[in-house]
């Protein structure tokens, strides 16, 4: 049985690719024109690579572990105390969280499903989620709850809607239990609701339409067009810094690193997950409204969750994921076709145009640029058999062929659709190999991928609002989907870019760095920027993926890393130098972190005198952290950080590394320890360190500055931190770059303990 890598290696030396590159269609045709005996062998090793990574499921197992899991759910449900609210509240969510993987487990055993949805929805009710605990009643009468209790799980919605302040719902509901035979306490809540009801009425709520418009947009930008700079984007007029200069909303987008988070929203925090039953609880959703809305791209991809094939694809999924959104919509632009050729070249021909940024999402992808043609032979054979195997896979596992197969496109073979299905796969993933981003988001720290941070239960007090001092535990950002963006891709690479964009699901806001003139050109940075990294490692990256040499204004200086050198000032440990230096480029180093690399037999050598230094006050540091619950020790630490400023000099990015460190420790420490106002007084001017350090280094609206701010919010909820109001004010007012779902945690947190 060969596995994927086996394949391709297989296949490779079947096929031959070399030669000059034309364009998509012909690379893939290259494909298809191998003698008999090779073709036949080539087609064979796909179809039993896709046979070989089949994952049956066991419902009678998934059946019984959903049952374990729903029982020790009700088992802690049952064990919260009425008289202990916060023991009732941590109760509730470890009921919902167990239930939650009830869910998860069942998969397709619908009757164990159905339980678990239900049994979620009492908890999530109690616990004051009302929308997602309608959700999960409406999901449990779905998956097939038993008939003769469906009148409890109405009489939840009926309840969840009127907490919802949904009238037509909660009317809905009242007159479906109408009929039915109820007991006395289920016949004086439906009374009740009855009188809510009128209530709601009389005062005419009206709901809220949330105002489908889009933004008027705003022209601050344009794009010009031209023969040797190409495509780029300019300042109309002056745009100040921190104003909004375009939005753009996404159509695509892939989970990474197997996070579950919403597949259509991108949600990341999540109270009430909703699984697709069919792919081996790889996909979730937010609610039901999402699950739906999502459905036809998951029908196709379904199955390649289910043997989870494309977690194996990379860029490829992506690509995957642009074919089956945008394909359809572009099937109206191919009357008439008759044939793969011709299909692709009336799909080139709407590329190459001059810019029209009010054209679809997809055309604007199609112009992506690509650098296919300048490609290594691996990773051209790499990208084309991926394509092919998707190809293959959507044919084989799946409907939508029959999607492509209408109106005037009837007679098109499937050979032909084959060939173009293979080739935009490929298309696209070459285009996002330049042009793809990657989008971060606040997560609880060490959340494992398969948590969700709204259900753990030491975490909350209330729905959406934290306990006190718990806010540190959002000091995390890690990356969690990869987007296409074709219009923000438009935009030109510098080493210190011109605006900040801010991830908010599919929302993508990009905002002045630092104010832009009329006329300047706006840039985007494909790398780790100029204050992050050396020029020569960008230059590096920038020639191996982008294909190009960087000629920004940062590069064109003499002493090209001086912006990155600012953090890397030491002072020189001998006596008779103590000289300021910053190291000479270290041996297998890319870059002057040397302390982040494993092997720590690094020199580092002083580059006036010439002199190795030592460096025992890091090692000095790094065993007091060790002992930071101990308050002697703790004091020793706060000492040797100070004792830093003698050979690390202003925000020295070591310095700030073990700040980092030395924050975190005795946060953790203080779960078990007595911290004094000693040190509160410390941790304060530490974290103040630390945070003008990333202001410095990332500027003081990333998510990286954002992120650490939760230490100091916290010390001040605790009243161990005093500010002036205009501190407060400037810290309140970097939530605005938080995304939806994590800013409204953020305020709440504000105002329950901050600004009271
Ligand atoms: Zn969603
Ligand atoms: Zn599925
Ligand atoms: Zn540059
Ligand atoms: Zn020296």
């Amino acid at each position: 049985m060969f596995g994927l890598a086996e394949t391709f290696t297989k296949q490779s030396e079947l096929i031959n690719l070399t030669g000059v590159y034309k364009n998509e269609l012909e690379t893939i045709k290259l494909l298809h024109i191998l003698p008999a005996d090779r073709n036949t062998y080539f087609n064979k090793l796909t179809q039993q690579l896709l046979g070989n990574l089949e994952q049956p499921t066991d419902k009678q197992i998934c059946a019984e572990r959903s049952r374990f899991l729903r029982e020790e759910g009700n088992r802690v449900y049952k064990s919260k105390s009425a008289k202990n609210v916060a023991n009732s509240v941590e109760c509730l969510l470890a009921a919902c969280r167990l239930y939650t993987q009830a869910i998860l487990a069942a998969e397709n055993a619908y009757d164990e499903l159905s339980l678990g949805y239900a049994n979620r929805g009492m908890a999530l009710q109690d616990f004051g989620y009302f929308e997602q605990a309608y959700d999960d009643c409406a999901a449990a009468l779905d998956s097939g709850y038993p008939q003769k209790l469906q009148h409890k799980l109405i009489m939840r919605q009926a309840h969840c809607a009127w907490k919802m302040g949904d009238a037509r719902k909660l009317e809905e509901h009242l007159s479906s239990l109408r009929g039915l035979e109820l007991n006395q306490s289920y016949r004086q809540q439906l009374e009740q609701l009855k009188q809510q009801l009128k209530l709601m009425e009389n005062t005419q709520r009206l709901e809220e339409l949330k105002s489908q418009q889009q933004e008027p947009r705003k022209t601050h930008e344009i794009i010009r067009e031209n023969g040797s700079r190409g495509r780029h984007m300019l300042a109309k007029e002056l745009i100040p810094k921190g104003d909004q200069i375009f939005k753009e909303q996404a159509k695509c987008f892939v989970p990474i690193e197997q996070r579950l988070i919403c597949q259509r929203c991108a949600s990341v925090l999540m109270c009430a997950p909703i699984p697709c039953p069919d792919c081996h609880q790889r996909v979730v959703y937010c609610s039901r409204r999402c699950r739906q809305l999502h459905a036809t791209i998951h029908s196709y991809e379904c199955a390649a969750y289910r043997c989870d094939l494309l977690k194996m694809l990379g860029v490829s999924h992506l690509a995957l994921r642009l074919l089956l959104t945008y394909l359809p919509q572009l099937l109206s632009q191919l009357h008439g076709c008759k044939n793969a050729t011709e299909i692709w070249q009336s799909l080139m021909s709407l590329t190459g145009h001059d810019y029209h940024e009010t054209a679809p999402q997809s055309v604007q992808s199609l112009n992506m640029i690509s650098h296919l043609d300048k490609a290594s032979p691996e990773e051209l054979v790499y990208h084309t058999l991926c394509a092919n195997l998707l190809q293959v896979y959507l044919h084989k596992c799946t409907n939508f062929y029959d999607v492509l197969k209408t109106g005037s496109n009837k007679n098109i073979s499937s050979e032909d659709w084959h060939l173009v299905i293979a080739a935009l796969i490929l298309r696209f993933a070459g285009q996002l190999l330049v042009n793809g981003h990657v989008a971060d988001a606040i997560i609880p720290i060490s959340l494992p991928s398969n948590e969700f941070a709204l259900l753990q239960p030491s975490l909350w007090q209330s729905p959406h609002h934290l306990r006190l001092g718990f806010l540190h535990k959002l000091s995390q950002s890690a990356l969690i989907t990869a987007i296409n963006l074709p219009y923000l891709s438009l935009c030109n690479h510098a080493c210190s870019p011109s605006i900040r964009t801010r991830f908010d699901g599919c929302t993508v806001s990009n905002f002045a760095a630092e104010e832009i003139k009329s006329g300047e050109e706006i840039f985007n940075c494909y790398t780790l920027d100029c204050r992050n990294s050396l020029s020569f490692q960008r230059q590096a990256q920038l020639q191996d993926v982008y294909k190009f040499n960087c000629c920004c204004n940062k590069c064109q200086r003499e002493k090209q890393d001086q912006d990155y050198f600012k953090f890397h000032r030491y002072r020189c440990e001998r006596s008779e130098c103590q000289e300021i230096f910053v190291p000479h480029s270290l041996p297998n180093q890319e870059n002057c972190s040397w302390w982040l690399q494993p092997d720590d037999n690094v020199n580092i050598s002083c580059s006036i005198c010439g002199k190795t230094q030592l460096f025992t006050w890091y090692d000095d540091f790094l065993q007091l952290l060790e002992h930071c619950q101990e308050p002697k020790l703790r004091r020793q630490l706060y000492k040797a950080f100070d004792n830093l400023n003698n050979w690390l000099l202003d925000y020295h990015s070591l310095k700030l590394s073990l700040a980092k460190e030395l924050i975190e420790a005795c946060f953790a420490a203080k779960e078990g320890v007595h911290l004094n106002d000693f040190d509160y007084g410390q941790l304060s001017s530490i974290i103040e360190f630390q945070l003008a350090g990333i202001a410095a280094q990332s500027g003081n609206n990333s998510l990286e500055y954002i992120s650490k701010l939760t230490y100091l919010l916290d010390l001040i909820a605790w009243k161990k931190h005093k500010c002036h109001a205009q501190d407060l004010k400037s810290m309140r007012s970097t939530f605005e770059y938080l995304s939806e779902e994590t800013r409204r945690i953020f305020v709440n947190y504000y105002n329950d303990f901050i600004e009271q």
